[in-house]
């Protein structure tokens, strides 16, 4: 193949997004492995609070997993990514701080494959602003959708049940969810208190 400046460099961004239970994880853990059999050197981090299955790892509702670094913020990330990297995969990337969206467009535009996972809404329906921000700058959003436990439409909302009942919007944002707490639901089965 030819190309008119052999010296392009790589470099973009990929969100991969949605509610809960649509299956991210199992896409962010795909295309990284897809990468690594091309021999890319592939970093991964995920927020330092993120302790659900194990602390050096991602890993999916299926039990796919990749190694991944705990960070505590994005200008720990930054300082923690290796000269030689050419991908870094972001989990959860909806707990980072909001700079996280500048870094993550200034590895790309080093010519890194950046490739970040992580919820789009809040339990209230409400935009995560990092996340949103990345998916403006991102030459890719994958928005993966679940299926509604209510109805069986396509469900692109988290519900959250407190005790069995939906969540109050004053409710303060817990930040990681098991089943008994946490279901996707369309957008007619969502349901806030106010
Ligand atoms: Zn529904």
């Amino acid at each position: 193949m030819y190309f008119l400046n052999s010296n392009a460099k790589m470099g973009w961004i990929e969100v991969i997004t949605g509610c809960m239970f649509a299956g991210k994880t199992e896409e962010f853990i795909r295309r990284l492995v897809r990468l690594s059999y091309a021999k890319f050197e592939i970093q991964v981090f995920k927020p330092a609070i993120d302790n659900r299955y194990c602390e050096n790892k991602v890993v999916s509702h299926t039990q796919n997993a990749v190694e991944a670094i705990p960070v505590k913020d994005s200008a720990e990330l930054l300082v923690k990514v290796k000269k030689t990297a050419n991908v870094i995969g972001i989990d959860e990337i909806q707990f980072f701080d909001n700079n996280i969206v500048k870094v993550a467009d200034e590895l790309a535009d080093k010519g890194i494959i950046v490739i970040v996972n992580g919820l789009d809404k809040d339990f209230r329906g409400e935009a995560f602003l990092n996340v949103e921000q990345l998916m403006v700058r991102a030459e890719e959003v994958k928005k993966l959708h679940a299926i509604c436990v209510k109805c069986g439409n396509l469900a692109n909302r988290t519900q959250r049940l407190i005790n069995g009942k939906p969540a109050n919007y004053n409710d303060p944002i817990v930040l990681i969810g098991e089943k008994d707490k946490y279901e996707a639901r369309c957008r007619h089965c969502h349901e806030v208190v106010y």
